[in-house]
Parts: C-alpha cells; structure tokens; sequence
C-alpha cells in the first residue's frame, strides 16, 4: 500500500483564484498598458498594505454599506488581539498613507494602485472573493477638471486594451446638505409606497435609502424610476461643478449618459460619480466605478483635501479582452537552446547568457525527472516554447565551436536550418530577430517582441 494514499490534498479557497502561467501574458499585457497610460497622465504608484486595521474601512465606508455589513474578511490577530481587515478596496488605504505621510504637503497628487482585495461574496461569474483592482485617487484636487480628466484617462486606457463596448454613466450625488433634504423626501416616498418595498429596501429605509435606488428587484423598478431625484436638489455650486465636468467630456467626445439613479456602495462620495458599463459580462458588467470624496480626509481626522478617483475590476476587463478578440496573446521566447553532452551543455549555458546580454529571451533546455532527453524530445520542447529559433549544440557541434541554428516559424522546411560559428552566433541571432521584427513595423505592442497577436 502507498503511503501517499493517506496524504489528504488542500485546495485553494473558494472564491480566490489562481492566475495559471498560461495567463500571464493577458495579466502583464493588461498590467503593462495600464502602467504606460496612467504614467503619462503624471500617475505615481502607491503600494499600501494588504491589511488594516478594521475601524479604517468601517469608518471610511460607511457602517450600513454592503461591504462592512456582510463582505469584509475581519479578524482578531491571536498574537496581540488587534482588529484587523483584508482590505475590501483601497481607498481608504491610500488615504489613510496619504495623511500619515502627510504626502500633499506640497499641493495635488496625482496616486494608483494595483493589487489584490478582498470580499466575502457569493463567487460567481465576475465576482470573485480575492479580485483585483486598478485604482486611482487624484488627492487635493477639487474642481471638475480631474473629474473629467480621469474619466479621458479611462478612455485611453479602454482604446488601449482594444475595448470598444464600455460606455459611461455619469450622476451628481450632490453635498451632504443636498443628500439630507433629498433624503427626507426619499423616505417619506418610500413610506407612502410601504408595501411595494422589498425585505432589504425596508431595511434599509431609514439606514441607507439612498441604497435602494441601486436594487436589482424587477418589481421595484417603477416605485425607484419614479422616486424624487436627487439632481433636483442640487444646489448651484454642485450644479456648476457637475456642468464643467460634462462640458470637458463633451469638448473630448467622450459620450455619456446621466443616471440618476447612480449611487456608490461607499458612504464617501459626494458629487460626480460615474461608471463604466459593458453588456457582454452579464449580472456583472460594471467595470470601472469611480467618484469625488471630498470629506473623507477629514473622515480620518485630516485637513480638508478634496480628492476624486476610480477602481476597476481586473478580471472583468480581462475577461472583456478576451471576448474582444484582443487577447490572443501567448508568452513565448526568442531562442530555445537544444543540446547534448556535457560540453554542448557548458557551450549552451554561456550563448545563453550572451543572447540575454543582448536583449533576447532564451529558455535553456533542462532536465526534468526523466532526464535530459533526447534531441527529438528536446526538438518538441522547442517548437512547444514558440521559440522563432532554435539553436542546436551537439556533440559534433561542440567539438568544431558552430552551432546549428533552426528557425521554427520558416514555411521553408528544408533550407531553414544554418551552421554558424559559436562566436558569431549572437551576432547571427540578433539581426535574424530584431531584424525581422523592424520589417513587421510598428510594435505598438507595449510587452516587447515575444508577445503574439
Ligand atoms: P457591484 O455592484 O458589482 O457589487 P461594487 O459597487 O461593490 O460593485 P466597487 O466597490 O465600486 O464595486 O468596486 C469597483 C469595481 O471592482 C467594480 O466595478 C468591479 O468591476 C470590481 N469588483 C467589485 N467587487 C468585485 C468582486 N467581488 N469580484 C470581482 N470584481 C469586483
Ligand atoms: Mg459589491
């Protein structure tokens, strides 16, 4: 009997997914536009930790939000019994660091982030327990142009990426004042309709009703299309504020609808809120959401800094990417290094790193629990890596310092093999690879030459 019979698997956890090799060139193609669009609207990146403690989320949030209600992973350390939290999203992180390193000391800052979050959901198509986000906070700015500006930031980045069917809705939730007499009517219609309100809207009537414009209950519909809009309560400044940021969209022809009916799960926004909608992810097509929070700061016992910003969700985008067709991307390697015996081995370890030294990517063959193999196991290997060549040291080769160069993608099978010399083999290489790639032209692919459209 065998003893590894008796060893028990453990499996990830439900709900937070693994990212598997075979993905990795959607995630750093995604990874790397976003770096290159962010960094050329003057973006620098922020890095916050991955825990915090639990008061920052339930005082930035809101209490009665969905995220503090029921979705955030919190825990008591066991060595010292600090309240901790998994963050839930990260603003309130950024903005936490942003006041501890006192970071707008000297005016605006323009901040993302990209990393994992966490929420204790029902999994499911687009909504997972560990997702990841690409934020942004634009943090001391307080008029309508940062609104627009990350909004035309967010276009980019969708032209970019090759995404063509997200569009955006736009709302003004207005200042505090504004949100309380809205509010008040709010509730008093909603009392007049008592009976038409579901479990959860009764819930929430007098804790958050804003919230129950958002449901998703079909037989509400009517009672929430028909509720007294908070446009209507906007006083001049929010108004002027919500125009300017139209007009600059308008001027970049970048199309909107206004939702009225658009609020944000967090209690921090004030004003211009917006999202950004596709129809092609079913029950969870919202993949960018971003607003102005201009009280949060004080929230956290911070001067008044007004501050607006977006996050969006990674999967989702990706799994847009590849709906969209743009995504046959495969990672694969410049030169695949074959060889056999212990001097071809010595010879293949030392091209390899000339070829490194001049800028190519090149897998070394080695052994695996069945050993070296042999040169047609190594030859499947190669053509496998999506190598544009392979390089062949033999023993024949190693004894007269040539190698044997094949190129994988010839339609040429017969004359697409060469012997070159060892030592001009780099040379040979290089002006076979980088030379090709020039007549392609354009390399608008921001991932270097080993990627594949
Ligand atoms: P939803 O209404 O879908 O629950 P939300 O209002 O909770 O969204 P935000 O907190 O605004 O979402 O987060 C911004 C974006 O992050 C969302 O638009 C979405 O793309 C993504 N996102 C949020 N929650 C998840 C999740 N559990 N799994 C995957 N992506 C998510
Ligand atoms: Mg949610």
């Amino acid at each position: 009997m065998s003893e590894d019979k008796k060893i028990e698997k453990i499996s990830g956890i439900k709900g937070m997914n693994d990212i598997l090799p075979e993905q990795a060139a959607l995630w750093e193609l995604f990874e790397n536009t976003v770096q290159s669009v962010l960094k050329s609207y003057g973006f620098q990146q922020m890095r916050t930790p991955i825990v915090e403690s639990t008061p920052l989320f339930a005082r930035g949030l809101g209490a009665v939000t969905d995220i503090v209600e029921k979705e955030m992973y919190s825990f008591e350390d066991s060595m010292n019994g600090d309240k901790l939290t998994l963050r839930p999203e990260n603003t309130a992180g950024i903005v936490r660091a942003a006041l501890e390193h006192n970071i707008t000391y000297d005016g605006p800052k323009r901040v993302w982030y990209n990393g994992p979050m966490f929420r204790h959901e029902k999994p499911q198509r687009g909504r997972y327990r560990q997702f990841h986000q690409v934020g942004a906070e634009a943090l001391g700015f307080a008029g309508p142009d940062i609104d627009a500006e990350l909004i035309v930031m967010c276009q980019r980045l969708w032209d970019d990426l090759g995404l063509t069917n997200v569009r955006l809705e736009l709302n003004s939730i207005g200042d505090a004042a504004e949100r309380n007499q809205h509010r008040a009517e709010l509730i008093a219609y909603f009392e007049q309709h008592k009976d038409q309100l579901d479990a959860e809207a009764q819930r929430r009537l007098y804790s958050n009703p804003l919230r129950i414009l958002d449901t998703k209950n079909p037989s509400m519909q009517d009672l929430v299309n028909n509720a007294p809009k908070l446009l209507d309560f906007l006083g001049e400044e929010s108004k002027a504020h919500f125009e300017g940021v139209q007009k600059i969209l308008r001027h970049n022809s970048i199309p909107f609808t206004i939702n009225p009916r658009l609020v944000r799960g967090m209690d921090y926004y004030n004003r211009t809120v917006f999202e950004w909608v596709t129809d092609e992810l079913g029950a969870q097509g919202t993949v960018c959401a971003g607003g102005r929070y201009d009280t949060l700061f004080t929230m956290f016992g911070g001067k008044h800094t007004p501050a607006c910003g977006f996050a969006m969700g990674v999967e989702r985008l990706l799994e847009l990417m590849k709906l969209n067709g743009d995504a046959e991307v495969a990672q694969s390697c410049d030169v695949y290094l074959v060889h056999q015996g212990e001097q071809a081995q010595m010879q293949s370890f030392v091209l390899g790193e000339r070829l490194r030294d001049a800028g190519l990517d090149v897998v070394l063959h080695c052994a695996s629990a069945t050993g070296i193999g042999s040169f047609k196991s190594q030859m499947k290997k190669a053509d496998a890596s999506g190598a544009a060549f392979a390089v062949i040291i033999g023993e024949d080769e190693a004894a007269a310092e040539t190698v044997t160069v094949k190129s994988m993608r010839s339609e040429d099978f017969a004359n697409n093999q060469t012997s070159v010399p060892f030592d001009t083999a780099v040379d040979y290489l290089v002006d076979q690879i980088v030379g090709a790639d020039h007549d392609e032209s354009q390399c608008d692919n921001p991932n270097h030459i080993h990627l594949h459209h």
